[in-house]
This record gives structure tokens, C-alpha cells and sequence, in this order.
């Protein structure tokens, strides 16, 4: 059994991107730049900016925070994206989620120019990755998860890889970003009936529910490469969506919760924000 380090993979693809950042300023002057838009006060929304901002400091991207009011109106918000999203220098929008309640998050996102939308929410790069496309702009969680699998040489090619929640954010994109891999993937959800019958086909076992220790060795076949994506705080805790203790016995492979699959997520940010700076030198 091994443990994939998510840390480790994170940090070396920081120092690869922080290399090609500076190539990119070498032959284009182009320095990258991302743009994130918070509306109120929310304490954890304002640590996840912080460290997003910290992260591309990091590797050389230019980061902006605009902060707005918790009063803040629809109007005046959609206005703030269309103003990034016609700023030249901004290669990067992200709007922090989640929004005050009198706001249609679903609409303020829908302004944001596919090229700009570096979380890979939009129904444009869903869309994309749907037909395999790959200009698309990948969700971060997601793509982390394949880059990771791929850094730890798993040859994707005919696996049955057996995903476990089926949300826009992670599930449904990571089933499809599998799939684009030519795993033969089937997706579980809350209503899905037997659902240890159906674990214990899967040669890749991706877990993104938000339950802690859903997954119990029993539900696992020998040999499991383990994705576990969940973040479940119990009692300042922070526990996976799997037995880690239990599966850890059968699995090849396995992310530990934490250490595993949440670095990643705001590398593939970072990578997002580098990879939509690189394509407007050609256009
Ligand atoms: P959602 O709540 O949006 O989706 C959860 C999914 O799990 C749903 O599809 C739901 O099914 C399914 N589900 C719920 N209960 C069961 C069950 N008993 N059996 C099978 N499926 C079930 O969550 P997210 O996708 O946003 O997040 C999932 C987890 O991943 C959370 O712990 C979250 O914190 C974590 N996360 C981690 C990130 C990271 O950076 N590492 C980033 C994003 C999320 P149905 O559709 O039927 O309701």
C-alpha cells in the first residue's frame, strides 16, 4: 500500500509552474493575473481568499482581492464582473463562494467569460470537458484528483472507476474527466441502491459526499486504488469520506484526508490562471 502525498505533488507543481510563469514574462512580458471577487464577511471564504492570494504570490501570478459589502446588490456585483471581464490585464475571474443569500450565484457566474472562468464552473467549460475539448478550463478538485493519479503512474485505461457523489463541483466532473481517460466509470449517488455492491467493483474508487467514514474496508475490493476528496469537520477534526485505517489495508493506493486530495485544489487554480494567461499570447 501506498500513501499519495498531496502535499508533496503540490508543492512540486508550484516550483514547475513558478518556472513557466517566468517563461511566460521572459518571451511574452506577460505576467498572469487573478482577479477574486468576495461579497461580505464570511471568516472561512476570507482564509480561503488569503490563502489563494498567498498561493499565487507563490509561483509569480499577480493577485487582486476586491472585497464588497454584504449589501451589496445584484446590479452592482454583475457590474464588478463585467468590468474584469473587459480588463485586459485580468486573466483569471473567481467569484468566492458561497454569496449572501439575496444574490443568484448562479448568475453572477454565468457572466464571467469562459476564457476568465478559471474554477471551471461555467456551463461553457462543462460543456468542453463533456466533449473531451482540451481548451477547456478544468474544476480544480477534480482535475487535482486525475493530475495526482497521474503523477503516481495509474494507468486509467479500462479500470472501472466507481465515483461516489455526483455534485456539479466535483462528481459529475471527475466521472467525466475519467471517462475522457477511458476508465468505464459508474456514478453513485444518494439514492443508489447497494451502494458497497457497486464499491467493491471499482478498481478507482473516487469519493466526494461530505460523509465521515462512509467507506469501511468492507466495501472495498484488494487492490482499490482510494480517492477520497471529503472534508468533514467533527469536533475540530478534520476526517475523509473513507475508513482511511480500514481501506488503508486493501488499497494499492490512497489519499490520506487531510494531505491528499485538498492541497491540490488551489494548485489547479494556480494552473487554471497560468493556462488562461498562456492562451491569449495566442491569440
Ligand atoms: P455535495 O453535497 O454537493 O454532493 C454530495 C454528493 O454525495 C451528492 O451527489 C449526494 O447525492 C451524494 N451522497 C450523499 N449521501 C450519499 C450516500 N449515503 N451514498 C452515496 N452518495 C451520497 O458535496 P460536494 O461534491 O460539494 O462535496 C463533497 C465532499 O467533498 C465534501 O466533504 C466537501 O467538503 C469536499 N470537497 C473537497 C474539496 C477539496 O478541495 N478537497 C473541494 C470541494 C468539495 P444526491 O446528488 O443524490 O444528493
Amino acid at each position: 500500500m501506498e500513501i499519495i502525498d498531496g502535499k508533496l505533488v503540490s508543492c512540486e507543481m508550484r516550483k514547475e509552474l513558478a518556472g513557466k510563469i517566468e517563461e511566460l514574462k521572459e518571451n511574452f512580458g506577460k505576467t498572469p493575473k487573478l482577479s477574486v471577487v468576495i461579497v461580505g464577511n464570511d471568516p472561512a471564504s476570507e482564509i480561503y481568499v488569503r490563502n489563494k492570494s498567498k498561493a499565487c504570490e507563490e509561483v509569480g501570478i499577480i493577485s487582486e482581492t476586491i472585497k464588497l459589502d454584504e449589501n451589496t446588490t445584484q446590479e452592482e456585483l454583475d457590474s464588478v464582473i463585467c468590468g474584469l471581464s473587459s480588463d485586459k490585464s485580468v486573466d483569471g475571474i473567481l467569484i468566492q463562494l458561497p454569496l449572501p443569500r439575496h444574490i443568484d450565484a448562479k448568475r453572477a457566474l454565468s457572466i464571467i467569460p469562459t476564457e476568465k472562468d478559471v474554477d471551471g464552473f461555467s456551463s461553457d467549460n462543462i460543456g468542453k470537458l463533456t466533449q473531451f475539448d482540451d481548451d477547456a478550463l478544468l474544476a480544480c478538485t477534480p482535475h487535482g484528483i486525475i493530475e495526482l493519479l497521474k503523477r503516481y503512474g495509474v494507468d486509467f485505461c479500462g479500470k472501472h472507476a466507481v465515483v461516489v457523489g455526483r455534485s456539479n463541483i466535483v462528481g459529475k466532473p471527475v466521472a467525466l474527466l475519467l471517462l475522457k481517460e477511458n476508465c468505464t466509470v459508474t456514478i453513485c449517488h444518494s439514492k443508489t441502491q447497494n451502494l458497497s455492491e457497486i464499491t467493491k467493483q471499482a478498481d478507482i474508487l473516487v469519493c466526494a459526499v461530505g460523509q465521515k467514514h462512509l467507506i469501511k474496508e468492507d466495501m472495498v475490493k484488494e487492490g482499490v486504488i482510494a480517492v477520497d476528496a471529503g472534508i468533514n469537520r467533527v469536533d475540530g477534526k478534520i476526517y475523509g469520506d473513507m475508513d482511511f485505517d480500514g481501506v488503508s489495508k486493501k488499497a494499492a493506493l490512497i489519499t490520506p484526508v487531510p494531505g491528499g486530495v485538498g492541497p491540490m485544489t488551489i494548485t489547479m487554480l494556480l494552473y487554471n490562471t497560468y493556462f488562461a494567461a498562456l492562451r491569449k499570447t495566442n491569440e
